[in-house]
């Protein structure tokens, strides 16, 4: 899939842009501040309509401007889109396909998918597990509607029932519906669980052979899931983890009544990350770091192409600054299939990545390209 073009105005430090891409490599390049990592974002917002480092739309809107727009000309499954997003300070964003209102971001997804490489990512190998998990959510998503459902609903469920273990004593009637939102969230927690032990299985298919090449033949990685004690076999159908989530969750009825909070369920899934069998998360170093998460993020833009037939658009936010050359050489010969959008600061890593197109940006604005 390839975006053909992309029109903001408003956005972030934009007051307006206009620009047609190359369906092979194109690099934003600019000094500090001037707005390259706006522009991923905008590319990334209308696949997920969502934003990496934005918690409210409003903070898309440029500043002192009560709308933002966004539009792009996307190839896909051998079709046109106009991909469409309006932001607005008082009402809700709207969402549009070739002119018809979507219902839900999923249906962007289902257009344009976007694997996104930024500084952030380091925290995907040392924060907590969140992190990982909020990565093998947007990636199972972006690749099963069905888990997106799923997902959903175990979020409506979460709330829920943590609502009710939260104010159970000063109304006790509330208990009378908590084994009912037990045993659906258990139903909705054994299809994550499987969809995960799968995608994290593929993930630890792709990812080794990856990493070792990009770390010269020299590191090992692998992947480990960590879900819910009880389940002896998290690849197994949901109808069995089903089963031990049930069991989980009895023994660990009085423990959240007294706890008052979710103690039982896949929301405490984790992905753990080792490098020559040592806990990354604990002792790999910041290059290492760095290059165990781009080869999740490139393992994860493969498994979409083995999936899909087609790869999905890759945006790399300086990713080259901090890696060494040898990493660098890889990087570079790694993506030269499908559209990949690169920034980058220094003239010197732009000569790297001769005959791409580039734009180059100051303050908000295109003020050249080739
Ligand atoms: P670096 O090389 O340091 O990563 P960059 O070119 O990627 O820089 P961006 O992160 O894209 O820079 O941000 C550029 C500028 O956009 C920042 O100076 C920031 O103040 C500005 N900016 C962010 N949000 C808004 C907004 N809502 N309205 C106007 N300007 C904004
Ligand atoms: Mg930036």
């Amino acid at each position: 899939m390839i975006v053909r073009s992309l029109t903001l105005d408003f956005f972030r430090n934009y007051p307006h842009f206009g620009a047609e891409f190359s369906p092979g490599v194109n690099v934003i390049w600019g000094e500090n501040a001037q707005g390259k990592t706006n522009l991923l974002e905008a590319v990334a917002y209308l696949s997920t309509a969502s934003s990496h480092r934005a918690r409210y739309d409003r903070e898309l809107i440029q500043f002192g401007v009560d709308h933002a727009f966004l539009q792009g000309e996307v190839e896909a499954r051998g079709r046109r889109f106009t991909l469409e997003a309006r932001l607005s300070r008082g009402a809700r964003r709207q969402l549009f396909s070739n002119g018809v209102r979507l219902k839900t971001a999923g249906e962007l997804a289902g257009v344009l998918t976007t694997v996104l490489f930024c500084p952030e990512d380091l925290w995907l190998i040392r924060e907590g597990a969140a992190v990982r998990r909020r990565f093998l959510d947007s990636c199972i998503c972006q690749l099963r509607p069905r888990y997106a459902e799923a997902l959903a609903e175990y979020r409506r469920l979460y709330e829920h029932k943590t609502r009710i273990l939260r104010d159970w004593e000063e109304h006790p009637s509330l208990l009378d519906t908590l084994d009912e939102f037990s045993l659906r969230m258990a139903q909705t927690g054994a299809l994550l669980i499987h969809y995960r032990a799968h995608f994290i299985r593929r993930l630890g298919e792709v990812t080794p052979a990856i990493h070792r090449d990009f770390s010269g033949g020299r590191e090992k990685l692998a992947l480990t899931y960590g879900t819910v004690s009880t389940v002896t076999d998290p690849l197994a159908p949901a109808k069995t983890i089903l089963e031990q989530l049930l069991a989980h969750q009895e023994s660990h009825r009085r423990a959240e009544l007294e706890a008052r909070q979710c103690l039982s369920g896949p929301h405490k899934d984790d992905m753990e990350v080792e490098l020559d069998g040592l806990s990354a998360r604990q002792f790999a170093s910041q290059g290492q770091t760095r290059t165990a998460a781009l080869s999740l993020k490139l393992a994860a833009r493969e498994i979409f192409y083995q999936e899909t037939g087609e790869w999905p658009v890759l945006l790399l936010d300086d990713v080259l600054s901090e890696l060494d050359g040898k990493r660098q050489e890889y990087v570079l010969k790694r993506i030269t299939s499908g559209q990949v959008f690169i920034t980058c600061c220094e003239e010197m890593e732009l000569a790297r990545l001769g005959g791409a197109r580039t734009f180059r940006i100051r303050e908000g604005t295109l003020v050249g390209s080739s």
